[in-house]
């Protein structure tokens, strides 16, 4: 069976390197029939998305989101699929939490430069364009200034969590994610779980909190995780979701739109779910 589905797709709203016009012409192309653009605290990608996918009346975008969140010694991202991205409250939020995004750059940067690695501050915000602020930016501009042949090698020591420059910026919990999806009519899903300590234990109290699927077939895992995996959805009651996070990084062995994803019938109980999501959402923000 050809790949329909994939639920997990960046743009140049956040760290992605395609625009939303050219991840729809990729993802078509690709005969992929639902995707979700779900960039980083940032939904200003959907329009243009929309706008482009009117060529396409095969193609179905599902309006996302990923949110970074904490919890002692981890990060969590929670993916929002079918946000109400209008809601006037999510977009609040949004903007806050991306606010906190260009001052812990600075802060990298600043880092950087006392760890002899300067990196001008106008070419990163320059790289991230209008949208929202990452890593990955930074990343880039250490591989344009040399210091590294592919982005990906500046986390290893500098940029990773565990990295001399790295800096922490304001992030919610996975409850309170939740708690913002769902208050936006939306599906919560946990992103790339497999490496997460305590796992079940965190499905348990996340599945309590509203969280309703997880990722399972993610592009970057193998057969054996995604079977561990897979039986932890079964038995938490999660819809096992997935897609390729794709950035168009073009780092070797990106993985690709299409590689893999869940099956259709994925998508088509993430509707469901969203549907009766939409009438009980004001609970949610009480
Ligand atoms: P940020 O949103 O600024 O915290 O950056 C997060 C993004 O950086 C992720 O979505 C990945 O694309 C990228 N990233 C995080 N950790 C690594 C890593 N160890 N290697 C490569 N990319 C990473
Ligand atoms: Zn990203
Ligand atoms: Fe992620
Ligand atoms: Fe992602």
């Amino acid at each position: 069976m050809p790949v329909e589905v994939d639920l997990h797709l960046h743009t140049t709203q956040s760290d992605g390197r395609l625009t939303p016009m050219q991840l729809v012409q990729l993802v078509a192309g690709k005969r992929l029939k639902v995707v979700a653009i779900t960039d980083h605290d940032i939904t200003d990608g959907l329009e243009e998305a929309y706008e482009a996918a009117k060529a396409f009346p095969q193609l179905t975008i599902i309006p996302g989101v990923e949110l970074s969140t904490d919890i002692p010694g981890n990060e969590v991202h929670m993916l929002g699929l079918y946000v109400d991205y209008q809601d006037a409250y999510f977009q609040e939020t949004l903007a806050h939490f991306r606010e906190g995004r260009v001052g812990r750059a600075r802060e990298m940067v600043d880092r950087l430069a006392a760890l002899g690695m300067p990196v001008d501050w106008e070419r990163v915000v320059q790289i991230a364009g209008e949208g929202a602020i990452g890593r990955p930016h930074i990343a880039q501009a250490l591989v344009e200034k040399g210091y590294f042949q592919y982005p990906q090698e500046a986390f290893e020591n500098y940029l990773g969590r565990n990295g001399l420059a790295y800096a922490e910026r304001e992030k919610m919990t996975p409850q309170e994610a939740v708690r913002l999806i769902r208050g936006a009519g939306g599906v919560a899903a946990i992103a790339h779980p497999a490496s997460l300590f305590g796992l079940d234990n965190l499905l348990a109290q996340l599945k309590a909190a509203g969280m309703q699927g997880m990722e399972v077939h993610y592009a970057e895992y193998d057969g054996p995780v995604r079977t561990r995996l897979a039986d932890a959805a079964k038995r938490h009651g999660l819809v096992p979701c997935g897609g390729s996070d794709y950035h168009a990084f073009g780092t070797p062995g990106e993985r690709l739109p299409g590689d893999l994803g869940p099956p259709m019938q994925t998508a088509v109980r993430l509707r469901e779910l969203a549907h009766a999501n939409a009438r009980e959402r004001a609970a949610w923000r009480s």
